[in-house]
């Protein structure tokens, strides 16, 4: 059997008899409730990526693992896609319902089964907030380190789908450094458990594989996470830059210096003026960039690393550098980057939040395209990022309700990615692939990596049923992507059989 493509539609399963379905979906335990009116499931009909949008045939909420495991079972009998569901938070589309298909939320399994202080570990079911986490295990001087901004409402399922980062990230690592255990359910309803609470496992290790799979291999209904001590104190400093190019090269020369910050984030000058009329975080609005760098341990390591940094920054043409007095200067700083999304809100109707990576000598040549690409299209861009990680977000600017301007911001958007993988980086960063970066996938990946990735789907779900067609394309996409993205008069990967 060919593992590497999909298999062609005749060969795909039969399309689901919808009522037949939904009546046995009717009779699932009480406990289950199964939302199927107009009203109930348009709420789920997009993620965070709001300019795609599906109603699913139903949203489904079991309350705990056994209920989820009987849905599978019944959609797998009737052939019934099943997209699962977090919190609905994420940017790239992987939440967006399949028509004909279900979404299984996993918001009401939100129960913290175990905090062991002495282990180390917290054992959570999918739903359970981010934030939540080290919020349960403050008692105990403990906490999680991933921290996505968004982190209020996010969940752990949806963390572990997505790899989720945090500014913390640096220092911390991502979820993937984060995460001892998942256990999860098959297609097939069936439990299988990747990692263990012991340093290693036995067999392959096939924990890697699945953070950051964005629901296409298992439903993750129980993860086990590191805690590590609070550090004693931390404190920030704000750096501005004249440049931007300025800015990125202090970020390389820091970790030149061999310091790895708790926090290294940058802001340019759009994003600085749009956060600081929305929370007040006492930004420098004459600055072309800020950095935020932050150092946490004891008090005379922060107070060390501080003086490092400062020198660092100075050397590398910070126009002004403060340093956070106390915590609430601290979060106030912070305040600001973190809201760096809902701002962009604030000013303009839509955003469009990239997520690309790039070797972090780079930013500033990266940045500087961004411009001439704002002056290409037309339409404005702030830039937040986790510039420790390399990691960018352009936030495109546009009106959603104008389709030449929603036109335009896409194309400025892959035009984004595309840049990224030409200067050394990647199309992904930590918001996952979903539908909004299936194309530039075609850029970053050969045929032969991709049929690898379509070979690994199919190990975990061989009748393509959880959370189809995101993520990996098929050649034909790509080469339909690639025509029609012609370049300098040459066809990207000219080896791909064109339609
Ligand atoms: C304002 C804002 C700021 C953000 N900041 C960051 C940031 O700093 N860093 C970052 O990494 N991300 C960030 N994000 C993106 C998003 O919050 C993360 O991707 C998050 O992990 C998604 O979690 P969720 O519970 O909302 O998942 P959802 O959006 O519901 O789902 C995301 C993906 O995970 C899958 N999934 C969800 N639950 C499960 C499960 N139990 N089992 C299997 N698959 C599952 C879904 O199918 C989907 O593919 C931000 C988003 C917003 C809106």
């Amino acid at each position: 059997m060919n593992l590497s493509e999909p298999a062609a539609q005749a060969d795909a399963p039969t399309a689901p008899d919808r009522q037949a379905f939904l009546a046995a979906l009717t009779r699932l335990e009480p406990g289950c409730r199964v939302l199927t009116r107009r009203e109930d499931i348009t709420p789920y009909e997009c993620d965070g990526l709001a300019a795609y949008r599906n109603l699913p045939l139903a949203v489904v909420q079991p309350e705990n693992e056994a209920q989820a495991a009987e849905v599978l079972r019944l959609c797998h009998q009737h052939g019934v896609p099943v997209v699962p569901r977090g919190a609905g938070t994420g940017l790239s589309g992987g939440a967006m319902p399949i028509t004909d298909g279900i979404v299984l939320s996993l918001a009401r399994l939100k129960k913290i089964l175990n905090i062991d202080p002495y282990a180390r570990t917290a054992t959570l079911q999918p739903g359970v907030r981010n934030l939540h986490i080290s919020e349960a295990a403050a008692p105990y001087g403990l906490y999680y380190a991933p921290d996505p901004s968004s982190q209020i409402a996010c969940t752990i399922g949806g963390n572990v789908a997505e790899n989720s980062g945090g500014v913390h990230c640096l220092k911390y690592g991502l979820t993937v450094h984060n995460v001892l255990r998942v256990r999860a359910l098959t297609m097939t309803g069936e439990v299988v458990e990747f990692g263990s609470l012991a340093l290693d496992s036995p067999g392959l290790d096939l924990l890697a594989v699945m953070i950051g799979s964005e629901g296409m291999f298992a439903v993750v209904t129980e993860v086990t996470v590191r805690l590590i001590p609070k550090p004693q104190t931390a404190q920030v400093i704000m750096a501005s830059f004249d440049d931007v190019e300025k800015g990125g090269d202090a970020v390389a020369a820091i970790v030149a210096a061999g310091i790895i910050p708790a926090g290294l984030e940058m802001m340019d000058r759009g994003a600085t003026r749009a956060v600081e009329d929305f929370v007040h975080a006492g930004y420098d609005l004459d600055a072309a960039a800020i950095l935020l760098c932050e150092s946490d341990g004891t008090p005379e390591e922060v107070q060390e690393e501080i003086a490092r940094m400062s020198a660092v920054l100075s050397s590398c043409g910070a126009t002004r550098i403060q340093v956070s007095k106390n915590e609430n200067e601290r979060l106030q700083f912070w305040s600001g980057r973190k809201n760096a999304f809902p701002a962009a809100g604030r000013v303009s109707p839509d955003y469009y939040c990239m997520d690309g990576t790039i070797p972090r000598r780079r930013i500033g040549r990266l940045l500087t395209r961004i411009e001439q690409m704002e002056q290409q299209y037309g339409l404005r861009c702030l830039n937040v990022f986790h510039a420790g990680d390399g990691n960018m977000h352009p936030l495109i600017l546009f009106n959603g309700n104008d389709p030449d301007e929603w036109h335009r911001a896409e194309a400025f958007g892959s035009d984004i990615l595309e840049a990224c993988v030409e200067l050394g980086g990647t199309v992904t960063g930590e918001h996952g692939v979903g539908i909004e970066k299936i194309n530039s996938m075609c850029v970053q990946f050969s045929p032969q990596e991709r049929d690898t990735f379509f070979a690994i789907k199919h190990a975990f779900d061989p009748d393509r049923l959880l959370n189809p067609d995101k993520a990996i394309p098929t050649r034909a996409r790509c080469a339909e992507y690639g025509k029609l993205h012609v370049r300098g008069g040459q066809l990207p990967h000219p080896d791909i059989p064109r339609f």
